[in-house]
């Protein structure tokens, strides 16, 4: 049977060997770097809690998470957001405030809710306004998010809502963010509507909110995220799981392709889905790709860490309200966010208040101090925003060097450059954090989307002629 080689044994990596698996017409072999399978999806179980190392959640809204979840006939772990678990703060000026209501990308849609809230300025909110009258805007092509947003509605808005709303998921700096990689309805908006927050509003009137169906709009897995890899390294054959085994490089070999590991083994597959963070994909295809290569070597990565604190209810004085708060740049906090995992998630924090604060984001790398130290500051600014001076129950930090890939201005054309380098090699392809989107469904797709297209070239590969239509039309 033709066998497909999947560098990578994250999320992506999975899901591509998952579909490979459900096609029934090749076999893989998952190349995995580390010990364990799953990438940034990792859990620890403490007693009475559960401490999710990389992401907490995913987004319902793109479905291919729940899908697999399904497929793997996991479902009974899903878990939804909790109702106390929305709605969250920005911490600015010293203290929290609530986010106002009717928010759509980051922007104001109701009027009185957002001139109510102390977050900004009179002077900020005025010149917001100023939006509604600033007429189209045809700029064409990519834009820095930040910059192209505070044209229209101002600094202020940009530094205190839309920063710590729109850049924390890709822990990006709004000054670079391409605004065409991460929220391209931004452009379309200032185009057709002649105004963000004309726009925006339109944008909430018509969408169909999960939430407003009943669904909710974050959902995780009872037992931690974690799980989902393992689900999926047990629905596939052991034979096809190779850990500990680093890819150094792809090179073309008769009429497939030799993978070439870090110890000098070569694995022969006539396929190969390359589901690796962007510079490992770039060390693996710089012999056979140099131009995927160049281009992908230019994707920057931000890093980041996660500390765990757990306190005991009585040490935390008030009531937390919501998920959690979020930091702007410029509010003096080492930390970006907090979620209280507590009222989120509180299946993972019976053991009692459990906190989860991020650190880290483009240009501001939080790991060159030790776990001690992080500890230490993260405690500083939860005294500061909640007043918790206690000691900890529990005190982990989970550190992840180039951990998020910068989807920074002009991305979208590298990733097209990264991959029309492959042109003469349709049954190579690219997936991951590094392209399409970071979070798990869109990993999740990815993964599935470039296995599917290998599996689709190598039925080609029968008849030449079609393999030669299938390049051109890539
Ligand atoms: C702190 C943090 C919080 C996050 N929170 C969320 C969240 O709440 N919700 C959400 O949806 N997303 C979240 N994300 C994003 C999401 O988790 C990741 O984007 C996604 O899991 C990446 O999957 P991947 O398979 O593309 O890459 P990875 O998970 O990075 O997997 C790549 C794999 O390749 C392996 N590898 C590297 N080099 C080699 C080599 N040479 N040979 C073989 N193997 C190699 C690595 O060991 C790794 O296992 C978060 C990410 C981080 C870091």
């Amino acid at each position: 049977m033709r066998r497909v080689a999947v560098l990578g044994g994250g999320m992506a990596g999975l899901a591509a060997a998952w579909e490979i698996r459900q096609s029934g017409g090749a076999q893989a072999v998952v190349l995995e770097a580390g010990t364990t399978f799953g990438g940034k999806l990792r859990s620890e179980a403490q007693p009475g809690f559960v401490l999710e190392e990389g992401p907490d959640s995913f987004l319902v809204r793109k479905p291919a998470a729940v899908t697999l979840i399904r497929e793997l006939g996991i479902e009974e772990e899903l878990v939804p957001i909790t109702a106390s678990g929305q709605g969250s703060a920005i911490y600015s000026g010293g203290r929290l405030h609530p986010i106002p209501p009717g928010l759509m990308l980051g922007l104001p849609t109701e009027v009185w809710p957002f001139l109510r809230s102390g977050l900004l300025t009179t002077g900020a909110k005025l010149r917001a306004l100023g939006d509604l009258f600033a007429g189209r805007d045809d700029a064409d092509g990519d834009q820095p998010l930040g910059p192209f947003v505070a044209r229209r509605v101002g600094r202020q808005v940009v530094q205190r809502l839309v920063e710590p709303l729109l850049s924390g998921i890709y822990a990006g700096d709004v000054a670079a963010m391409s605004t065409q990689a991460t929220f391209p309805q931004l452009l379309e908006l200032a185009r057709r509507d002649g105004s963000l927050l004309r726009g925006a509003r339109r944008m909430r009137r018509k969408a169909t909110r999960p939430a407003e169906h009943g669904a909710p709009m974050f959902m995780s897995l009872r037992h931690g995220l974690g799980l989902l890899p393992q689900a999926l390294c047990a629905g596939l054959p052991d034979e096809w799981l190779q850990p500990m085994s680093p890819v150094a490089a792809v090179r073309s070999a008769g009429d497939g392709y030799a993978v070439v590991l870090a110890d000098g083994r070569e694995i022969e597959a006539e396929g190969v889905v390359v589901a690796l963070p962007a510079p490992a994909a770039a060390h693996v295809l710089k012999e056979i790709a140099p131009k995927t290569a160049l281009a992908l070597f230019s994707i920057p990565y931000a890093s980041l860490a996660v500390a765990a604190l757990a306190f005991a209810p009585e040490d935390v004085p008030g009531p937390l309200r919501g998920s959690g708060f979020l930091v702007p740049r410029d509010a003096g906090l080492l930390i970006t966010a907090c979620t209280y995992v507590v009222n989120k998630w509180p299946h993972e924090s019976e053991g009692g208040v459990l906190l989860r604060c991020y650190l880290g984001r483009a240009n501001e790398s939080p790991l060159a101090h030790s776990d001690q130290e992080l500890l230490g500051s993260v405690r500083e600014d939860l005294r500061r925003v909640l007043g918790i001076a206690a000691e900890p129950r529990l005190a982990r930090i989970f550190r992840w060097p180039d951990g998020m890939p910068q989807y920074t201005v002009g991305h979208p054309a590298r990733v097209a450059t990264a991959r029309d380098g492959l042109a003469q090699h349709p049954r190579i392809r690219l997936c991951g954090a590094a392209y399409d989107g970071v979070g798990i469904p869109d990993v999740i797709r990815q993964g599935r989307e470039a296995a599917a297209a290998v599996l689709g070239a190598l039925a080609d590969k029968r008849d030449p002629s079609m393999e030669e239509e299938r390049t051109r039309q890539d």
